[in-house]
Formats: C-alpha cells, sequence, structure tokens
C-alpha cells in the first residue's frame, strides 16, 4: 500500500488524525523538503525516514526517481507513507506517484491535508471567499513546466475572485506584469503570506501594482503563498488595508 498524505502547511497540530495514524503504521516514509520535523516527530518510533525533497535551483531526486523508490518499497511489502506538504492533491506531483503505483498493482489511498492557501486565510483572519464580494476561488501557481502556453491571467483573476498564488514569489514581477497587463487594476490587494502556521510566519501586504517592488524590498521567503483579492466592487487596497499598507 503506498499512503499519499497530507502533510498540512506546517504546524504539527494541522495534521489530520486520518495522516496521524498512517503516520504511526509507516514501515517507511518518503518525505518532502517543505515537511516540518515537527510533523516527522509524529512518526512510529521504528519507521524508516528517507528525504526525497528537490534542492532547489537543483534535482537531486527528480520524480522518476521517487516514482521507482516509493513503488520498490511497497513491492518489499511495505507500508509506504508519501508525506507531500499541504494537500497531496495539490501542486503534489501526485499524479505521477499514483500512476506509478497503479501501473505495478500497487494500492493506494490520499489523505487529504490543510493545504498553504487554507493556513495562508487563516494568518491573514480573513475568510478567502466573502459572500457577494469573492464568489470564487482560484488556486493557480506562478510556476508552469518550461515550454507550457502562458496561463490567461485575465480569466484567472475576474471580478469577484480571490487568487491564491503557489510557488509565485520568484515570479513576482512577471505576475504583476501579467496581471496588470489583463486589466487587474494596479490597486488590487495584496497579501503575501510566508511560512503560514510556522513559527516565521510573516504577513506582507501591497497592492499589485508594487508586487514586485515589495517581494524585493522586504525580502520575501519562500515558502510564500501570494493572495490577490478581486472583489466585485473592485475596492481599493488603501480602502482595505488602510495601516497595514507595505512598499
Ligand atoms: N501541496 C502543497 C503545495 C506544494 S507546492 C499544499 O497543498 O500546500 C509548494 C508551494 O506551496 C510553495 O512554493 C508555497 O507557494 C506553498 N506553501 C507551502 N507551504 C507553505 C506555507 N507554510 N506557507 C506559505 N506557502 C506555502
Amino acid at each position: 500500500m503506498i499512503s499519499l498524505v497530507g502533510a498540512g502547511p506546517g504546524a504539527a497540530d494541522l495534521l489530520t488524525l486520518r495522516a496521524l495514524r498512517c503516520l504511526q503504521r509507516a514501515d517507511v516514509i518518503f518525505y518532502d523538503r517543505l515537511v516540518d520535523p515537527e510533523v516527522l516527530a509524529h512518526a512510529r518510533p521504528g519507521a524508516e525516514r528517507i528525504y526525497v525533497g528537490k534542492a532547489v535551483g537543483a534535482c537531486d531526486w527528480p520524480q522518476e526517481r521517487i516514482d521507482a523508490v516509493i513503488v520498490a518499497a511497497a513491492l518489499q511489502g511495505k507500508r509506504v507513507v508519501r508525506l507531500k506538504s499541504g494537500d497531496p492533491g495539490i501542486f503534489g506531483r501526485a499524479t505521477e506517484e499514483l500512476a506509478a503505483a497503479r501501473r505495478h498493482g500497487i494500492p493506494t489511498e490520499i489523505v487529504p491535508g490543510v493545504t498553504a492557501a487554507s493556513a495562508a486565510g487563516a494568518a491573514l483572519g480573513r475568510a478567502l471567499t466573502e459572500r457577494g464580494e469573492t464568489d470564487r476561488l482560484v488556486l493557480a501557481t506562478g510556476t508552469c513546466r518550461p515550454g507550457d502556453d502562458a496561463p490567461d491571467w485575465g480569466a484567472m483573476l475576474m471580478p469577484g475572485t480571490t487568487l491564491a498564488l503557489y510557488m509565485g514569489v520568484s515570479q513576482a514581477a512577471r505576475i504583476e506584469a501579467n496581471l496588470l497587463a489583463a486589466g487587474v487594476p494596479d490597486r488590487a490587494s495584496v497579501e503575501i503570506v510566508s511560512h503560514a502556521s510556522g513559527a516565521d510566519q510573516r504577513i506582507v501586504t501591497c497592492c499589485l501594482g508594487t508586487l514586485a517592488r515589495t517581494v524585493r524590498r522586504q525580502g520575501v521567503e519562500n515558502p510564500a503563498i501570494i493572495v490577490i483579492r478581486r472583489p466585485k466592487g473592485e475596492l481599493s487596497c488603501s480602502a482595505l488595508h488602510p495601516l497595514r499598507r507595505v512598499g
């Protein structure tokens, strides 16, 4: 059995009870770079722990190698936990791992986790959807596969939308330029939450028109979620955050 388990955004007490049960039954745990050591501390003491994270800018563990090692462990009869940050089904390369398991007839399960966008909303103390204002929540990534078509930025952030961008910090200048070119007002409110739920959690607030500059000047660190709010009434960011504006 291979269990794809969501580790949540960082804080160990945001693990689900089901995730905890999997960790306590596992023979071997393959975990990612963003999985907090506090979460791993809940694993069965005898469980083998194997880091399969991708170093930033490098590829120590290409996806095919991860697929191969988790399959090999399961074929030895081990209870395999593939522990991924947040929710395994959101920007987690789960499809490749599920397909590899299924090719070998290995049973799989997905244990959902608290995704980073939810933790970012909680950090902001505000709902990601607000009735009548933002009736749509879009989860998107700032980093697509090399060679893929550019996303339709205008469609992503129509009035009435909250956009939560994963892996966006290094792309801040491109995201700002593309959204402005798609007609999103430069006053649209932006909140960047780094290390959501963790001890180093930090919130930086600005407007779309100053996104890239703010990320640079404030030294915003990864992991971070960029939350951009475009309500139906198109309120300006200074109206939303009269005291917290930065950049
Ligand atoms: N499966 C994960 C996402 C993995 S992609 C989930 O559901 O949350 C990695 C990206 O997730 C990071 O680049 C960052 O954008 C976001 N992320 C993960 N943990 C985060 C955290 N604690 N705070 C803010 N963003 C986080």
